[in-house]
C-alpha cells in the first residue's frame, strides 16, 4: 500500500530508526510514557487505557484505543480496562463527530498477525471514521490510499475536540 502524500512519515521513520518511539520494542508501551504527547499522537488519556492516533490512518481521524497493559488479546483484559476502553469509544466518536462529522465508523479489533494486526502483541481497538464514498478507486485499484490531511494538522483537532468534551 502506497500513500499519495504523506508528509510526516519520513518524520515516523526517522523517529523510529533512532529508537524514539520504541525503545523497547512496543510502540504501545512506550507512546504513553513519553513527555511530549504530540510527538507520539496521544490525544487522550484515562487510568487504564488512552486514546492514539495511527500514524498510518486509512481515514483522517482514525484513532487507536489502547490499554497501558502490554497483552496480546482481550482475554487477558480485566472489566475494569475493558469498560474504560468501550468508554474511550463513546469519547474518540464525540470528539470525531464534533472534529469531521464523518458518515459512519469501524470500530473493531485484528487479533493476531493472521487477522491483520500490525502489532500483534499489544491489542488495541480501531475507531476508523467513514464517509459516503471514502473507499474509491485508488484504494481498491490502485493499493494506494490519499490522506486528505496532515497527521500534526488532525493531532491539534482532536486534542482540543477531547479537551472540549
Ligand atoms: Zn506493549
Amino acid at each position: 500500500m502506497d500513500f499519495v502524500w504523506s508528509p510526516w512519515r519520513y518524520h515516523y521513520i526517522r523517529a523510529n530508526a533512532d529508537g524514539v518511539l520504541s525503545p523497547g520494542g512496543c510502540v504501545f508501551c512506550h507512546a504513553p510514557a513519553v513527555d511530549d504527547p504530540s510527538s507520539t499522537l496521544v490525544v487522550a488519556r484515562e487510568s487504564l487505557a488512552y486514546v492514539i492516533l495511527n500514524l498510518y490512518p486509512y481515514t483522517s481521524g482514525h484513532l487507536m484505543i489502547v490499554p497501558y497493559a502490554h497483552v496480546s488479546t482481550i482475554l487477558e483484559l480485566d472489566a475494569e480496562t475493558l469498560s474504560e476502553m468501550m468508554m474511550l469509544v463513546q469519547r474518540s466518536q464525540r470528539a470525531l463527530d464534533a472534529t469531521y462529522a464523518p458518515d459512519g465508523y469501524n470500530i473493531g479489533m485484528n487479533i493476531g498477525k493472521a487477522a491483520g494486526a500490525g502489532i500483534a502483541n499489544h491489542v488495541h481497538l480501531h475507531v476508523v471514521p467513514r464517509w459516503a464514498g471514502d473507499a474509491n478507486f485508488m484504494s481498491v485499484i490502485g493499493e494506494t490510499r490519499v490522506v486528505p490531511e496532515e497527521m500534526a494538522v488532525t493531532y491539534e483537532k482532536l486534542v482540543a475536540a477531547f479537551a472540549a468534551e
